[in-house]
């Protein structure tokens, strides 16, 4: 036999078990924000062409289950409207969820999402991204609205999204110098009586250190990526990596380009301001709709990202969290869902063994999540 033959089917067969090692795994993304466009009445079920992310592309690309995060822009909705928005999000995805049963299905807990894997049906879960979509109300009435939101699906609340609130600060405004509130604590409290995982993404530093010390259960964060390689206020030190891994929790690596990349924030960042005034989504748009004039980022760095999150937090603490439908652009060759086993293809050509691979694609947020459960 010719040696090129012999390499070629070589190479074929380990593209072949790569295949296979991501079919099989239960691949979770922990959070997508495709929510807003089927709120506007988009069909899931059908192909997209405009979006990260629909049911087809879930099922091409082997992603079993999906967060869909519930998401107020501050900006856009008045706060009055912020609690009974976030629940119409809520019902839409259920309503889509209801439309498509024999393609996906509502995941109350991670046995839901095994059970769901080994029937095919894809998995459907649901995050709050930010503690403002509990206003208006009281501090009573806004753990009654966390025990509504958690009736309706949700099984991780992201403590700020880029608005400080009640709870605390986040790290994109004035409160990056402020930690948690005793509201915060109250929340935080509720939050793991009911068995719902407290997200550290978006929060200040300050809020990041105070919870960490305060919770009793292992925290996800849900979309953000290393302050190593991308020093923006959004990703993770590697003190706070550490302190994930000790808690027992994972942080979920986020594909923007800008927090893998502080060149391309740096470049987006003269065009982000000059769109000052508008909303943050209507920035988004206006800067994706730039396509091909924005500079590209390989998928190099979102694995050179995952694979320090792994030297520094642990294998057992790294997953993932796209930001699907929520972002400008994505890396070059993972430009929508039905790409994901790229990340499975490119973290075997690093030479990590099966068990790790299913570790990130899947497991570790599982783990994140069942012990969070409360079973009564
Ligand atoms: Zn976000």
């Amino acid at each position: 036999m010719k040696i090129w033959l012999l390499l070629t089917m070589l190479a074929q067969a380990g593209n072949a078990s790569d295949a296979e090692l991501h079919k099989n795994a239960i691949v979770v993304d922990t959070h997508s924000d495709s929510t807003q466009r089927i709120l506007e009445g988009r069909d899931y079920a059908k192909p997209q062409p405009d979006m990260n992310e629909d049911l087809p592309k879930m099922k091409a690309g082997g992603l079993d289950a999906q967060f869909f995060s519930i998401w107020i822009d501050p900006e856009k909705i008045k706060p009055a409207e912020w609690y009974k928005n976030s629940i119409a999000q809520f019902d839409a995805v259920h309503a889509m969820i209801d439309k498509n049963p024999r393609t996906i299905a509502w995941a109350k807990t991670a046995a839901d999402v095994r059970k769901n894997a080994a029937a095919g049906v894809l998995s459907a879960l649901f995050g709050v991204e930010g503690g403002h979509s509990l206003l208006p109300g009281s501090e009573g009435e806004q753990l009654a609205h966390l025990r509504t939101f958690f009736e309706r699906g949700a099984r991780y609340m992201t403590l700020t999204w880029n608005n400080s609130n009640p709870i605390g600060g986040a790290s994109r405004d004035d409160g990056q110098i402020q930690g948690l509130t005793p509201f915060g604590r109250r929340v935080l409290d509720e939050m793991q009586r009911i068995g719902m995982m407290v997200d550290l993404s978006h929060v200040s530093d300050p809020l990041f250190w105070d919870a960490i010390r305060y919770v009793k259960k292992p925290v996800i964060l849900s979309h953000s990526s290393s302050r190593q390689l991308a020093n923006v206020p959004r990703n993770v030190t590697d003190a706070m990596l550490k302190a994930v891994a000790k808690n027992g929790g994972a942080v979920c690596v986020n594909y923007f380009p800008g927090f893998l990349d502080a060149d391309y924030l740096a470049a987006i960042a003269p065009l982000m301001n000059s769109l000052d005034g508008l909303s943050f989504i209507e920035k988004e748009r206006r800067i994706a709709a730039m396509g091909d004039k924005l500079p590209k980022v390989p998928l190099k760095k979102l694995i050179d990202h995952i694979d320090h999150m792994v030297k520094v937090a642990g294998v057992d603490h790294v997953c993932l969290g796209s930001d699907f439908d929520g972002v400008t652009t994505l890396p070059a060759g993972l430009e929508d869902a039905s790409k994901m086993p790229v990340i499975t293809a490119e973290l075997k050509k690093r030479g990590y063994s099966d068990q790790d691979v299913v570790k990130i694609l899947g497991e570790n947020t599982l783990r994140v999540l069942a012990a969070n459960e409360v079973h009564k």
